[in-house]
């Protein structure tokens, strides 16, 4: 009897904790998505001018999503207040007692409080914004969210016809980490254990690449028991005992593996569902494609998913990777989920194993981070494989708000894209040059020893990087007339340069010299200069200098749609000399103005003379 009514009792109190965490949980929910939808759409609605094309479809696109999303939240609204209305009458009553008592918000320019962490306590806004700090995402968000949450399925609902063959091949997946938060590892394994058949997955490979952090020693050590306990033999480590970087992470994983596929991931990712079955029966097909999934985003302070629409993985002269328009052959199929013929991959790949290392892998000597996908990207393809991007294989992948193991990548990429460059690329390596503002000699930039991919390059009896930029990635527009690049100065004031100004007034003006591209120049010998980062693509027009004839301000246009309205883009120039329009005869000049800066104005010309900060073979001459 006793027993009957403490168990009563326990059931009682069992229940109404349930109701209460259910009705937290649904208001919880609701206010951080609508946060999150009203946060991006007005994010989105202010595109930066800058963008190139590309960043401007995704934008779109991910506003297209969020609208979508934000007609959803108000049907399940509407719905809501029709079916709960004792709910709503708990949700506006906890809505008033948190007005009486508003939190005092500690870090308001923090971006991971930018949409989320309302209602935290001092010590938990401040326990979430070290965390933040240390990881680059919102680890506190991440500590309470079950590592089997579900995910929305972003695949095309034509991907949930597609069968596969029962006989596919073997996967191993690796998942190379530094400095992670150990949530964010074991949700990336337990959704890659729930979300592959267990038939097909042979092994879980982790990389850990020489991480500090505690939590990833003896703790993580006793997960991965757990797990193969119940998985016997599923997990795996290996560690670094010292920073080897992205790409000899990714190699030892692909060397200790032991399927018949690799998949190499990021640890902060939640594969989707069906993930695996397109890799496995691609690459069955053909052994040498190298894939990449495509990636939705993870928010970094929310956690909330954002689709990515379907894009090819291409990059610029720096290397650095961006996504391009889907190709006219494949829109052509009618088949949305036909693999994507792709110049690159992002970073994350999957691969034959065996062909992966035939192939030589990735290139150990590339450091830290960066560069090492589009080298992979060029020995695939120059070198007789091929890489495409599969519709109905998706990862999101958690893009953090900063990385925990360099503050400024830049050093490092240029040194890497170099790297690449001086193996892959031929005669065309100038334009990594150039985009990176690096001289063609003496750069001071010590790329490493290039003799082994070299010579494997020779046995491999590669193509041309000629031949990839015909048949493979032609968007990329290499420039040939290019005979002076850098900085431009004025012989009456070398701290200031020309820049291109705030992007959207079109109007460049000398500044205090710095390092960032928005100061790049480019002379043409056929007189064009271009201004600001170098894009040289097809779809995204180079800015040129131009005389608009009237006024005293110079302009920048597209310099494409200026040639053909002739405008006046065309300059005499050669260092030490003067910066004369050849239409109009004015001169590029300075100016003190009544504070006493320098401002840059067209003016009948007054023999003020300019240099550049790079000349390329003897001005053309040679
Ligand atoms: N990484 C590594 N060693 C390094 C730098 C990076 O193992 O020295 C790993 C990192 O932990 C991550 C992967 O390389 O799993 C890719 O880096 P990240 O996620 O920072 O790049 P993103 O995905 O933002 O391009
Ligand atoms: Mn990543």
């Amino acid at each position: 009897m006793m027993l009957r009514r403490n168990v009563s009792k326990v059931l009682c109190l069992g229940l109404t904790l349930v109701i209460a965490v259910n009705l937290f949980l649904v208001f919880y929910t609701k206010g951080t998505l609508q946060k999150l939808i009203l946060g991006s759409i007005q994010k989105e609605l202010h595109l930066p001018l800058s963008e190139w094309n590309g960043a401007v479809i995704k934008r779109l696109s991910h506003l297209e999503v969020d609208l979508q999303h934000l007609k959803e939240s108000l049907k399940e609204e509407r719905m809501k207040d029709r079916e709960h209305p004792v709910q709503k009458a708990v949700e506006s009553k906890a809505n008033e007692t948190k007005k009486d008592k508003p939190q005092k918000a500690l870090f308001p320019d923090s971006q991971l409080f930018k949409r989320w962490g309302e209602g935290l306590s001092e010590a938990q806004q401040k326990e979430a914004q070290d965390l933040f700090q240390k990881f680059g995402y919102n680890v506190y968000l991440s500590n309470q969210l079950p590592l089997d949450r579900a995910i929305p399925d972003t695949r095309d609902s034509r991907c949930l016809l597609k069968t596969y063959s029962s006989q596919l091949p073997s996967l191993s997946v690796i998942l190379i980490f530094m400095n992670e938060a150990l949530s964010i590892i074991l949700r990336a394994i337990t959704s890659i254990i729930n979300r592959t058949p267990s038939r097909l997955l042979k092994e879980i490979i982790l990389v850990d690449d020489f991480s500090s952090n505690e939590e990833l020693k003896a703790y993580l050590e006793e997960k991965i028991k757990l797990y193969n306990q119940k998985y016997p033999g599923l997990l795996k480590i290996i560690r670094h005992t010292e920073r080897k970087g992205l790409a000899q992470a990714r190699n030892a994983g692909r060397e200790a593996a032991t399927a018949d596929v690799v998949a190499i991931l990021d640890a902060h990712i939640e594969v989707n569902v069906g993930w695996a079955e397109p890799i496995l029966a691609r690459i069955q097909e053909d052994r040498t494609v190298i894939v990449s999934p495509v990636f939705d985003n993870i928010r970094f302070d929310t956690f909330e998913l954002t689709k990515y629409e379907l894009a090819v993985d291409g990059f610029n002269w720096e290397l650095w990777c961006r996504y391009d328009p889907l190709p006219k052959a494949w829109i052509d199929l009618h088949d949305v989920t036909a693999p994507v013929k792709s110049p690159s991959i992002m970073g994350i790949l999957a691969a034959n194993r065996l062909f992966l290392g035939e192939i030589g892998s990735l290139d150990g000597g590339m450091l830290v981070y960066g560069g090492e996908n589009v080298e992979l990207s060029l020995r695939v393809w120059q070198c007789g494989g091929r890489i495409e991007v599969l519709p109905c294989c998706r990862v999101a992948h958690l893009e953090r708000h900063h990385k925990p193991y360099a503050l400024d990548l830049s050093l490092v990429l240029k040194r890497n894209a170099l790297r690449v460059a001086e193996i892959w690329m031929d005669e065309y390596k100038d334009m990594v040059y150039f985009a990176w503002n690096i001289p063609l000699q003496n750069s001071g930039i010590d790329y490493g020893d290039i003799s082994s991919r070299m010579a494997l390059r020779g046995k491999l009896k590669c193509q041309s990087f000629d031949w990839y930029l015909k048949n493979v990635y032609p968007i990329l527009k290499p420039i040939h007339n290019i005979v002076g690049y850098g900085r431009l100065k004025n012989s009456l004031d070398e701290n200031v340069c020309l820049d291109q100004g705030p992007i959207s007034d079109n109007t460049p003006i000398m500044y205090h010299c710095h390092e960032y591209n928005t100061q790049n120049v480019y002379y043409h010998l056929t007189g064009e200069f271009y201004v600001g980062p170098l894009i040289a693509e097809a779809y995204t027009d180079d800015r040129c200098l131009t005389d608009p004839g009237y006024g005293e301000k110079a302009m920048l246009k597209p310099c494409s749609k200026a040639a053909k309205n002739n405008l006046h883009i065309y300059w005499d120039f050669k260092p030490g000399r003067a910066v004369i329009n050849r239409a109009t005869k004015r001169c590029l000049e300075m100016k003190k103005d009544t504070s006493g800066v320098y401002r840059l104005v067209l003016q009948t010309c007054t023999s003020q003379v300019w240099t550049i900060q790079y000349t390329v073979r003897n001005w053309g001459s040679n």
